[in-house]
């Protein structure tokens, strides 16, 4: 004998969106700026520290059906080199626009790690002292 019972619900809410919050990319943002014929939709593909700062490669993009960037093909990339002053430039310029620390973006909070487990990680930005606002040297 058996009673009826109600179909419990079996699917589980997928928690598929990570707490990562969309932080301003500043090695592409100087690389972009090094760039002879700028495309909005450029990205680094790959870079490595050299002498004097860090070597980019990239292109422009396209976005792919599943969501992720596709690039150029190789022959097509770009290389620029990318110092810290000009990281810093980036920054710099971010900062005098919006009067953001440029570290925290304005949210107050650093990032302080990632962990397979528990996801990001944030604390109170040092840089601004969580104030948010741009610090002037
Ligand atoms: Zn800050």
């Amino acid at each position: 004998m058996s009673d009826t019972l109600f179909d419990m619900p079996t699917e589980t809410v997928a928690e598929s969106k990570p707490d990562e919050r969309k932080r301003k990319d500043w090695l592409n943002l100087a690389a972009m700026a090094k760039l002879t014929n700028p495309d909005p939709t450029w990205h680094w593909c790959s870079w490595e520290s050299v002498n004097g700062g860090q070597s980019v490669k990239g292109s422009a993009t396209t976005e792919k059906k599943s969501g992720g960037m596709k690039w150029l093909p190789k022959s097509e990339h770009d290389t620029v080199i990318v110092s810290d002053a000009d990281l810093q430039a980036q920054r710099d310029k971010y900062e005098a626009e919006t009067g953001n620390c440029s570290e925290c973006e304005g949210t107050k909070e650093q990032w302080a790690g990632w962990n397979h487990e528990t996801g990001h990680k944030w604390k109170p930005c040092t840089k601004c002292g969580a104030t948010g606002k741009a610090v002037r040297a």
